[in-house]
């Protein structure tokens, strides 16, 4: 059986929840030897950190060049730490970076490459990944035909390891000599109409709010009596219902406020990446098996449309 090759991502100086993410999909794929690869400047000490949380021997590529995005730099340091490991599956994030330089290392290494896949699993040796296609609404198998495989996989598809394991660091010499790519300067796009990550309280309003016109009815006057933002979940933001500052999750919004509402919102993994750091989850849903209640401190199984009004109330009376 082959290896695994997790190329981990360093954001803000730490590795990414993503990255542990990955660590966990390569744990479950059992048997596997694993191998990790952490890029950048001054990053030993996240190396060490990874190698003990399911990274397995970490190969770190530090250098000063390394230090920012630079595709050059990340691809020829994957290209060192595949040659030192040769690894069956090489295990990347689905994020900016990973969809810049994934694509390269499958074309050059003529390896088969699945995108955004969400799961993982050993069929009798073989690797089957699960990708949902359609907007969602089908899951498809996806094999390779080659005997190596490069996968970029969703942040939040998993949780992240847990737990200890026993790995080493490793530095590994890359040569940047080849190196085109400049690293210029990074952008923070503009916040329009809503900046949902300043906000101390949001509630935000699923699939289960039925209607656009309703948001105002309902979600947002909930929202301005406790004095937050109103959010949302994907489906609202893909039908049209609120623009896309609006959206939580994944794709949308990392949020971590003091108070978070969710109403008519299942809790289905890509929204709860986006939400479940906050620091007190009310969940609104008329279904009492509904995810969401697994990440709520206080739980209402009820009809959005009669609960939000009445707390909207109750809100405005306490506040008089
Ligand atoms: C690559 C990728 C990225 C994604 N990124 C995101 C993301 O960033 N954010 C995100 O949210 N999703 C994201 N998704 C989509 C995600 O998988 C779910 O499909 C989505 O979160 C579901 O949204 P929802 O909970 O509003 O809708 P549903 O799952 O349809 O849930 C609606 C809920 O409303 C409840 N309900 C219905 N009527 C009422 C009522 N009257 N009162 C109370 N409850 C009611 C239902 O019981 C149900 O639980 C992503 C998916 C993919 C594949």
């Amino acid at each position: 059986m082959g290896s695994i090759l997790i190329v981990a991502e360093i954001q803000k100086g730490t590795i990414r929840e993503a990255s542990y993410e990955l660590a966990a999909f390569a744990s479950k794929l059992g048997g596997r030897e694993v191998t990790s690869l952490v890029i950048g400047s001054g990053v030993a000490g996240e190396a060490e950190s990874f190698a003990k949380k399911g990274g397995g021997k970490v190969y770190v590529a530090d250098d000063a060049a390394l230090g920012d995005y630079n595709v050059d730099g990340y691809a020829a340091a994957i290209e060192a730490a595949i040659e030192a490991t040769s690894p069956e599956l090489v295990l990347i994030s689905n994020t900016p970076s990973g969809w810049d330089v994934a694509p390269r290392i499958a074309a050059k290494l003529d390896a088969g490459f699945v995108s955004d896949a969400f799961d993982v699993q050993d069929e009798g040796g073989k690797l089957v990944f699960l990708r949902r296609v359609f907007n969602g609404k089908l899951d498809c198998k996806v094999t390779a035909e080659t005997d190596k495989v490069v996968a970029t996989i969703q942040p939040g598809a998993t949780a992240p390891f847990e737990g200890s394991s026993d790995g080493s660091v490793e530095t590994l010499s890359v040569d940047l000599s080849g190196v085109r790519a400049k690293f210029v300067e990074t952008k923070v796009a503009e916040a329009k109409g809503v900046d949902l990550s300043k906000a101390d309280i949001i509630v935000s309003g699923g699939r289960g709010v039925g209607d656009p016109e309703k948001f105002p009815e309902v979600i947002q006057p909930l929202a301005e009596a406790l004095g937050g933002a109103m959010g949302a979940s994907r489906p609202v933001v893909d039908a049209g219902w609120l623009p896309h500052e609006y959206q939580v999750g994944s794709s949308g919004q990392v949020v971590a406020p003091k108070l978070y509402v969710a109403c008519g919102i299942s809790g289905a993994i890509q929204h709860l990446v986006g939400m479940k750091a906050s620091n007190f989850i009310i969940a609104i849903n008329k279904d009492p098996d509904a995810p969401i209640f697994e990440v709520a401190d206080i739980g209402v199984v009820g009809d959005l449309f009669e609960v939000c009004p009445a707390l909207t109330g109750a809100v405005k009376e306490a506040k008089g």
